[in-house]
């Protein structure tokens, strides 16, 4: 059984749930993954810090299948997003001068997989 993240009012956070994810690196002790969320019950926005060690995408997914066939599909074969995706991207905002660096930086990337 997977761990899972909950509000305080007990409800589960899902995907749909978080509105901003990081990634916290420290020099010293583990680093964090960030989340910030609204609950779907309360509405009361929340934040949590989960261990990189305890870290897991799985924790946020719904059991109750919510995208169509072809959908899943198509994340499944993007993969997890993985905590060394998420490090370089927190980088990449550290090195940011403006947003036409990340829409250039995404079409790109775009470019480069096909
Ligand atoms: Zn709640």
């Amino acid at each position: 059984m997977k761990s899972s993240l909950k509000c305080n009012c007990g409800q589960r956070i899902f995907t749909r749930d978080v509105m901003q994810q990081g990634f916290y690196v420290r020099r010293f002790g583990p680093s964090f993954v960030y989340l910030k969320f609204r609950c779907s019950r309360c509405k009361k926005l929340g934040e949590h810090y989960v261990k990189q060690e305890d870290w897991d995408a799985g924790m946020l997914k719904d059991g109750a299948l919510e995208i169509s066939g072809s959908e899943k599909v198509q994340f499944e074969s993007m993969g997890k997003i993985t905590i060394d995706e998420m490090i370089s991207f927190h980088y990449e905002l550290e090195n940011l001068e403006g947003l036409e660096k990340i829409a250039d930086g995404i079409v790109r990337e775009v470019e480069n997989e096909s």
